[in-house]
């Protein structure tokens, strides 16, 4: 790859700009981002700025990839339904996609005419490939004619054989619009048990039927972690995605998708706030509120942190055959009724 050589002055006034972005950004759980750190991104962020312009790219980064992606190169940065919205909606002819592979499939089978790329190539997402469109298939061949809603990390073929998606932000809302009080939920079993407990705290109970499949990062917070938090930190507030646990999500004060996490963050008088949930979006806490703390026990999505600028850069330069996403035509014709189903039920 024949990059563009920056002048000094350039690296220089990136990386204090990168600085001005990730200064009060943690990089590990002892360390914040140094303006020496900022140096060593400088360069990857301007060429990957400068070829995005080039090629009429977009760069969409989901929250739980690294802040150097997030706030350095990304036009959108979100999770899975805020950035599936963007896909939708863009104009750009290249999209490079830095999240995990069913992230990108979906910015794919939304998108078939154009390029979609992801720097991390095929990284996976333990939730996602827990489900095969084969166990799909006998699942509800045991449960003939029960709904099914499919969460947004799920394979292409699995989608294909949804009635509808569903994201962490929309799933309570979309099930209670589901006929009949029987319901098929896959692949996330813990996500399943609080939807099932949402239902009936909203007076519309339904029996729902799930897989075994749980995120790997959101399945190891126990209640102890919350208990230990708020002996630490009296006045805490605690929030949770909802693919942890049910006794985890009781004990939280909020519950909800990265945008409501970020939304709740934005709004609580509480200057500290413990954050179950991936480091990535920590971080973006940390970026976006300065003024407030932010513990977070432990948690990082290794399938996520795969991309990197580096590899950011290769995908938009001269791209390796594994980051580009394909999906079998007939597939993607079934995903996309899925997805569109999930944007019409959303509106
Ligand atoms: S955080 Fe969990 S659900 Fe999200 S990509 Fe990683 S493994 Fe999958």
């Amino acid at each position: 790859m024949a990059a563009v050589a920056f002048t000094q002055e350039q690296i220089s006034q990136e990386a204090h700009r990168l600085y001005g972005l990730l200064g009060c950004v943690s990089k590990s759980k002892s360390a914040k981002w140094s303006l020496q750190d900022c140096l060593a991104a400088a360069p990857l962020t301007l060429e990957i700025n400068r070829l995005k312009k080039e090629k009429n790219a977009v760069v969409l980064a989901h929250s739980y990839t690294s802040p150097e992606l997030v706030y350095g190169v990304a036009d959108f940065r979100g999770d899975s339904y805020e950035l599936s919205l963007k896909a939708k909606q863009t104009q750009a002819d290249v999209i490079i996609f830095a999240g995990v592979w069913f992230m990108a499939e979906t910015a794919k089978i939304i998108n078939p005419g154009k390029q979609v790329f992801i720097p991390a190539g095929h990284a996976g997402c333990s939730l996602a490939d827990s489900m095969t469109g084969e166990d799909l298939a006998r699942l509800k061949a045991k449960h003939p004619g029960v709904p099914v809603l499919c969460y947004i990390n799920s394979t292409a073929d699995v989608k294909a054989q949804s009635d509808s998606c569903v994201t962490s932000g929309n799933v309570y809302d979309i099930a209670q619009k589901m006929p009949g009080d029987e319901l098929i939920f896959v692949p996330d079993m813990l996500m399943a048990q609080n939807l099932s407990a949402e239902l009936v705290r909203r007076g519309t109970p339904k029996k729902i039927i799930s897989s075994g499949g749980s995120c790997c990062v959101h399945d190891k917070y126990r209640p102890e972690h919350i208990e230990a938090l708020r002996a630490q930190h009296p006045g805490i507030q605690i929030v949770a995605h909802p693919e942890c646990p049910i006794e985890i999500c009781r004990l939280c004060d909020y519950v909800g998708s990265t945008k409501g996490m970020a939304d709740f963050v934005a709004k609580t008088s509480a200057r500290v706030i413990g954050m179950l949930t991936e480091f990535g979006m920590v971080n973006r806490m940390e970026a976006e509120h300065p003024d407030k703390t932010f513990i977070w026990p432990f948690g990082v999505c290794s399938y996520m942190k795969r991309n990197t600028l580096a590899n950011t850069l290769q995908a938009l330069a001269e791209p390796l055959p594994g980051q580009e996403v394909q999906v079998d035509p007939a597939t993607a014709k079934a995903a996309y009724k899925a997805i569109e189903k999930m944007f019409e039920l959303t509106k």
